[in-house]
């Protein structure tokens, strides 16, 4: 029984955070700025690589610096496996899309993900790299009643629309008798994450059949083991602790 598997991106697919990660290999100094600074977060990045531009930074750098973000290839394995086995495979991200393209273009497995949601980025004719917020300063908040979502995504409410994106699909190609992969709402979820910010899209999750990956030593452990006990207890997933990708690959390898 296939279903839907969401995958973090920063610290989750990947073992590395990709925005620290590539400001790091542009400048140490702007490392630091982004260690230090108070601004919102993507905005920062993009003031970041505003900065590198600025200075005289060529957008190859940045290109180069995508290719060489590890992934564990037991990672890959998990995933090439569970789109075999017929699941929808999305990224769920407060990275961009820039950096979430070009590091999956280099490892080879874009085309397993069906989506990636995260902070719209673009090259501009100078070859300069923007990053926007998914939810821009100007527009009307997400409103999530957690108040533990980043300002500009709320994981959950994207979790919510993707599904009924899925459903309409789905009705669609049974209208039209395509042939066309299939989503089903009944399906199972599992969902991999290791940040406070993966915790609200969790809450979509209302089965014991449904897998929630959790990244052992991050904000997110933490976070559930709070001793608020509502917070773990409104997870109705199984939750499975894990390390490294081997971890998730067993597992992976066992389901339908
Ligand atoms: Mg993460
Ligand atoms: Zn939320």
């Amino acid at each position: 029984m296939a279903g839907l598997a969401c995958f973090d991106f920063d610290w989750s697919l990947i073992d590395t955070d990709s925005d620290r990660f590539v400001i790091q290999s542009l400048s140490p100094e702007l490392r630091r700025k982004l260690d230090t600074s108070p601004m919102q977060w993507t905005d920062l990045q993009n003031e970041c690589l505003k900065d590198f531009y600025d200075q005289g930074g060529s957008g190859q750098v940045v290109r180069d610096a995508l290719t060489k973000v590890p992934l564990d290839p037991d990672m890959i394995k998990a995933c090439q496996l569970l789109h075999a086995k017929g699941w929808t495979l999305v990224i769920v991200s407060d990275a961009n899309s820039i950096y979430i393209d070009g590091i999956l273009q280099h490892y080879g497995i874009k085309q397993l993900f069906s989506a990636v949601i995260t902070n719209p980025a673009f090259w501009d004719s100078q070859d300069r790299l923007h990053i926007q917020r998914l939810i821009p300063a100007d527009a009307p908040p997400h409103g999530c009643p957690l108040g533990i979502c980043s300002l500009n995504i709320c994981k959950g409410q994207e979790i919510d629309k993707l599904q009924k994106q899925l459903r309409q699909q789905n009705s669609a190609n049974k209208a039209d008798g395509s042939t066309a992969e299939n989503f089903a709402p009944s399906q199972r979820m599992l969902y991999v994450g290791d940040g406070r910010n993966d915790y609200c899209p969790a809450l979509r999750m209302q089965s014991s059949q449904d897998i929630y990956f959790v990244r052992k030593g991050r904000s997110l452990e933490a976070y559930l083991e709070k001793s608020a006990p509502n917070i773990r207890d409104a997870i109705k997933a199984r939750i499975i602790l894990w390390t490294r990708a081997a971890d998730i690959l067993k597992v992976v390898q066992e389901i339908a």
